[in-house]
Parts: structure tokens; sequence; C-alpha cells
């Protein structure tokens, strides 16, 4: 078989996406998202490039919003924390000290809390690592027992207070995974327009 655009040339592939023959000179050309798609003819590397670039944008989007709501709200929920803790050190008020840590607790941890909730939750990263130890085991067990309304309410109690700590193991993977993102869009935009002036010039 013979290369789909460049017809004089021995195909050494088949484009991942629309099967026709792909040479050396379309591989190399598509190279950048042969990690992601495969290989690829030059049309369908074009498509690609486009979606990959628009897909990682909105994520970028959506990941960095994710990424300040849940570290703003572990921030607040820290500060009362610890202010409960000098509280009891220095005996104040019990009562207070005891409400101040309870929501402290609660602002820290229900970012984590509330996905319980998110039909989506097991794709979360940071699930893969706490669903065992705390939701699913509240969620499960409560849930078999006494209905999935309590059993959720329960998970979500259960995951908010774990989300004290979870939270900042969910942050540090945040922000790694946005830094590769966003690398990743970079490389990717940067080839989008190299392909752009290519075809301009042609
Ligand atoms: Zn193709
Ligand atoms: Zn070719």
């Amino acid at each position: 078989m013979n290369c789909g655009t460049h017809t004089d040339k021995a195909s050494i592939a088949q484009c991942a996406n629309c099967g026709i023959g792909v040479c050396s000179e379309c591989e190399s050309y598509s190279s950048v998202l042969k990690p992601y798609y495969g290989i690829l003819c030059p049309n369908c590397f074009k498509q690609k490039l486009n979606e990959s670039v628009k897909f990682l944008k909105k994520e970028i989007i959506k990941d960095s919003i994710r990424l300040g709501i849940e570290s703003l709200l572990w921030f607040v929920g820290f500060i009362l924390i610890i202010w409960a803790i000098v509280g009891f050190a220095t005996n104040q008020d019990t009562l207070g000290v005891v409400l101040v840590l309870i929501l402290g607790i609660l602002i820290a941890g229900i970012f984590q809390g509330i996905q319980v909730f998110w039909a989506g939750r097991k794709e979360r990263q940071v699930d893969d690592l706490i669903v065992a130890a705390s939701s699913y085991d509240g969620y499960t067990l409560a849930g078999g027992l006494i209905g999935s309304t309590i059993g959720k309410i329960i998970a979500f109690f259960l995951n908010t207070v774990l989300g004290v700590f979870l939270s900042v193991y969910s942050i540090i993977k945040m922000s790694i995974s946005l830094n590769n993102e966003t690398k990743t869009y970079k490389m990717l935009s940067k080839e989008q327009s190299t392909v752009n002036n290519v075809e301009k010039n042609n």
C-alpha cells in the first residue's frame, strides 16, 4: 500500500484515525501526537491537534478553578483549626473553641466531602487513594444497611473529616497535573501555529 497523501511513497503504517496509508514523512510530521493517538495522516493530525488544543484549554480553566477553590477552602479551614488548637492551649471558652474547630474541619475538608455526591468522582485522581480508606467503606457499608441517602451523608462527613488531610494531597497532585497540562498545551499550540504557518505559505 502507498501513502494516502504522498502517493509515490510506500506506507509504513495506517492512520490510527481514518486508516489510510502513512509514509515515514507523514509519520514524523504527526510525531508530536503519537503518544496520545498513535500514527496519524496529515489531515487527521491537524484535526486531532486542533481538538487537543481546545480540549486542553478547557481542562486547564476547569482545573485552575478547582485548584483555586480547594486551596482557598483548605487554607481558611486550616487557619480556623490552628486558631482552635491555640484556644485549647490557652484555656479559652471551650464551647467556642470546639465550634471553631468543627467549622474549621468542615471548611478545610468540604471540597473532598462533596465529591461523594458527584457522579464523576471516580475519575478524580485522589480517589484511587482515598476510596478504600474512607468514603467507600462508609458509603457501601452504611448504604447497604440503611439506604444510599444516609450512606452518602455518612460518607460525606467521613470524607470531609479526612479531607482536612486528603486535600493537601489533592492540591499537590492537582498542581502537578495542571503544570503538565499547561506544558502540553504550550507544546501543542506551538505545533498548531507551525502547522498553520506552513499552510499559509503553501
Ligand atoms: Zn487519517
Ligand atoms: Zn505521506
